[in-house]
């Protein structure tokens, strides 16, 4: 666990998604980083950085069990902005841990690809939405992870879905095919299924389990990591 350097904040939570961005641009610079996993929150990240021409790397963690468009979103997004990627990739990862033990499964795709992604950087963009979970109700703007030990900058944590909706249309930005055939959220091709129309936004993530993150945005790691 590591304490949180000092840092003046300003009042973010009245600031506007550009403006969080400008700010945390102008604290960490080129040691901030995006993670995209290609649903629309990523769409209207990598549109919002590039419009502001903040040169922010973006990363992203690759489990190789995506779906196919969310490849193909990836790919459209990387031409269109002209993205250089950095992609990480588990390692060893047991063929069907999904199946049996889906944290330890989320571990070894997800959260020990995100720390080795997050090891140069002092902050961290993410999409994620107060709205999207109970889990995420009370992310901030600007908060301090002491898991990773950087700053999570969360621009548009205050968004509801009717507005990144809006700001994909209106900018006319290459957005997940998926979201418009029943899948709000979009994870794994194993844990992610469609859901009726008015289902909880993350009802078909893991759907019929009582697990609701992967991890990589919950303080406490869901298994015990190993100081190997
Ligand atoms: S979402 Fe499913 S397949 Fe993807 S890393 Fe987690 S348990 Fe594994």
């Amino acid at each position: 666990m590591a304490t949180a350097p000092a840092l003046r904040l300003p009042d973010v939570e009245t600031m506007g998604a550009e403006d969080v961005l400008r700010w945390a641009h102008e604290q960490f610079g080129d040691r901030m980083c995006l993670t995209c996993s290609w649903q629309r929150q990523s769409s209207v990240l990598i549109h919002m950085v590039s419009e502001l021409g903040l040169d922010v790397p973006i990363v992203e963690l690759d489990t190789l069990v995506l779906f196919p468009e969310t490849y193909e979103t990836r790919g459209r997004l990387v031409d269109r902005y002209g993205l250089k990627l950095q992609s990480f990739r588990p390692i060893d990862a047991p063929d069907k841990l999904w199946e049996t033990e889906p944290d330890r499964c989320c571990h070894i795709r997800k959260v020990e690809p995100l720390e080795r992604a997050l090891a140069p950087y002092d902050a961290w963009i993410t999409g994620i939405r107060r709205e999207q979970a109970l889990t995420r109700a009370n992310a901030q703007k600007i908060e301090w992870s002491e898991r990773y030990g950087v700053w999570k900058v969360q621009p548009i944590v205050d968004w509801d879905v009717k507005r990144v909706e809006a700001y994909i249309h209106v900018n006319e930005i290459p957005y997940n095919p998926l979201h418009d055939r029943g899948y709000p959220s979009i994870g794994c091709i194993p844990c992610t299924r469609a859901v009726a129309a008015g289902d909880d936004e993350r009802s078909g993530r893991w759907a019929g389990s009582n697990k609701l993150e992967c991890g990589i945005h919950i303080n406490a790691p869901l298994i015990k990591e190993s100081n190997d």
